[in-house]
């Protein structure tokens, strides 16, 4: 946080210096297209549908494979979900919430996408429908789906003084992924990562620019909606803060399930869809 009062005297041409102009450090026009219009169009072959649940205070992982879509679903009440995704084929490669944040902004929706960690970097998902996307940007500046928080943790809840929490989102996304690939806890626990904070409503605060959280305006019955690029282990965590208005890493909110439903063509249906390929950077790093 900034000093309030600051140690050092501003120069003369301190005022100069702020009046630079800010520049969008990547510009998403410069970014390969999306065919919203295209995936849509797939959608609509989608026929087969699976789903799981993820459990208040608990997580859930789904197989998706490329070119599926999956949802996330609000059914019970105001409840805030922590989303992780991998490589179905290679659990390293996972999503980056903060590259996804400097390409898309701290708040996504569709056109989006979800892009993966190094030295990979391609859109392991992209969002084709938001039904908050009415939500915009708040008097307070905040919104919905954001990739700021990382998710909440029994480490941070500790350290700022609570006691041991074991249904912190970071848990229950490795128990889950544990389960799913039948690794061990701490194996499981370094796959986990940042996330896309989906139907938390977040910003930062016009004076200190601090994260903060307020009630979702989630409601049973909105969702978000991607269509998966590779073939994916979607992880997803119903976070013990519920509709995150007051407090997380406790058992005080109420909480509710999320439901992840998975659309995927008929059995033996022909398929042209083509992954997306890792960024061609050659790796070697100016040796
Ligand atoms: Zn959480």
């Amino acid at each position: 946080m900034k000093l309030r009062q600051p140690h050092h005297a501003a120069p003369g041409d301190a005022a100069a210096r702020r009046a630079a102009r800010p520049v969008v450090a990547y510009r998403p026009d410069t970014l390969p297209p999306v065919d919203l219009a295209g995936l849509r169009a797939r959608k609509a072959r989608l026929t087969q549908r699976r789903s799981v649940v993820a459990a208040p205070r608990d997580a859930a992982c789904i197989e998706v494979p490329a070119g599926a879509v999956f949802r996330i679903v609000c059914t019970g009440g105001p409840q805030v979900g922590d989303l992780n995704l991998w490589n179905a084929r290679d659990l390293t490669e996972r999503f980056y919430a903060g590259k996804t944040r400097a390409l898309h902004g701290t708040h996504l929706s569709t056109g989006d996408r979800l892009w993966s960690s190094f030295p990979h970097l391609r859109p392991m998902a992209t969002i084709i429908a938001d039904s908050l996307d009415w939500y915009g940007f708040d008097a307070d500046g905040a919104s919905v789906h954001d990739v700021i928080g990382t998710r909440c943790d029994p480490y941070t809840a500790r350290l700022l003084g609570g006691a041991d929490y074991h249904q912190c989102c970071h848990s229950n996304l490795t128990r889950a992924l544990a389960a799913a690939r039948a690794l061990d806890l701490d194996v499981a626990e370094g796959l986990v990562h940042d996330v896309l904070n989906v139907f938390m409503c977040t910003g930062f605060t016009a004076d200190t620019h601090q994260y903060f959280m307020k009630a979702s305006p989630v409601r049973p019955g909105d969702f978000l909606e991607f269509v998966a690029g590779i073939d994916l282990l979607v992880g997803l965590s119903a976070c013990p803060g519920g509709d995150c208005s007051a407090e997380h890493s406790s058992d005080a909110a109420a909480c509710h399930p999320l439901v992840i439903e998975v659309d995927t063509l008929p059995e033996g249906a022909e398929d042209d869809w083509q992954p997306p390929e890792p960024v061609p950077y050659d790796r070697s790093h100016g040796t």
